[in-house]
């Protein structure tokens, strides 16, 4: 399996986009702008998008993208999420008034776009790629996702504040390898982390010792203008793991 990174920032500005994961040429974990990076020949070939919740900067891209490339391929898109984030899409986004229901277009039997309800803990395989909704704790449905070749294995937490479902799931998960967690705000913005059920760097240490293992962390989600304070933050506060800053374009092998 292979991970690029396509956007990994709270916002845009620069090279900066928001959350999207490429997984080999066509898996999507979130579409938020990070999109941007492909060209439209690798946009095309996206066949799955796995979607952590509703939030604009994890689907801005989607609308976009089902327009850019639904003409050009033969068979649908399939939109992967719970039960309940699915019906967020389905009334706020394709409601023919935001975006038209790609999933009605051209026709019902041939459409663009198709719908899969998962649960969380189903593992979907796709050519041995097997990957996971796990719990995640947001203001809105959520989910995060493991994602496992056999060999290893990558978590991303989603968009979570504090969440003890993920520690209990990731302590039992024997190849893993790679953590990506969010830390969206500074630690002076705590109550605004709490509010928005976010991460800040003291609540992120709360939660990575939680943590019995020593798979590699990486942050993700660091709000713009304040990547150097939130990670210097973490610095000081985290002395086990060590997490290093996510980057754009950066890519797990595993
Ligand atoms: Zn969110
Ligand atoms: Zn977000």
């Amino acid at each position: 399996m292979k991970l690029r990174v396509l956007g990994c920032s709270g916002g845009i500005g620069g090279n900066l986009h928001t959350t999207s994961f490429l997984l080999d040429h066509d898996v999507l974990i979130d579409a938020g702008t990070g999109l941007n990076e492909l060209s439209l020949t690798e946009l095309s070939v996206i066949d799955h998008i796995f979607v952590t919740h509703s939030h604009l900067d994890h689907i801005a891209c989607i609308p976009l993208l089902l327009d850019s490339v639904g003409f050009m391929r033969e068979r649908p898109i399939t939109i992967y999420a719970t039960e309940e984030t699915l019906d967020i899409l389905k009334q706020h986004i394709f409601n023919w008034k935001i975006w038209p229901d790609f999933s009605e277009i051209p026709n019902i039997q041939k459409p663009i776009m198709r719908y899969q309800t998962i649960a969380l803990g189903e593992e979907i395989v796709l050519q041995g790629r097997k990957i996971t909704a796990i719990p995640a704790n947001h203001v809105v449905p959520a989910v995060g996702y493991h994602l496992d070749s056999g060999v290893a294995s990558l978590l991303f937490s989603g968009d979570t504040t504090t969440n003890d479902a993920l520690w209990d799931i990731a302590n039992k998960i024997k190849n893993l390898r790679h953590i990506i967690i969010e830390t969206a705000f500074s630690n002076s913005e705590i109550e605004m982390a709490i509010l928005s059920k976010h991460l800040c760097p003291s609540l992120l240490a709360k939660e990575l010792k939680k943590f019995k293992g020593d798979a590699q962390v990486y942050i993700t989600h660091l709000k713009p203008g304040e990547v150097e304070l939130i990670m210097r933050e973490i610095d000081q506060i985290e002395q086990r793991l060590h997490p290093k800053m996510l980057l754009n374009n950066q890519i797990f092998t595993f």
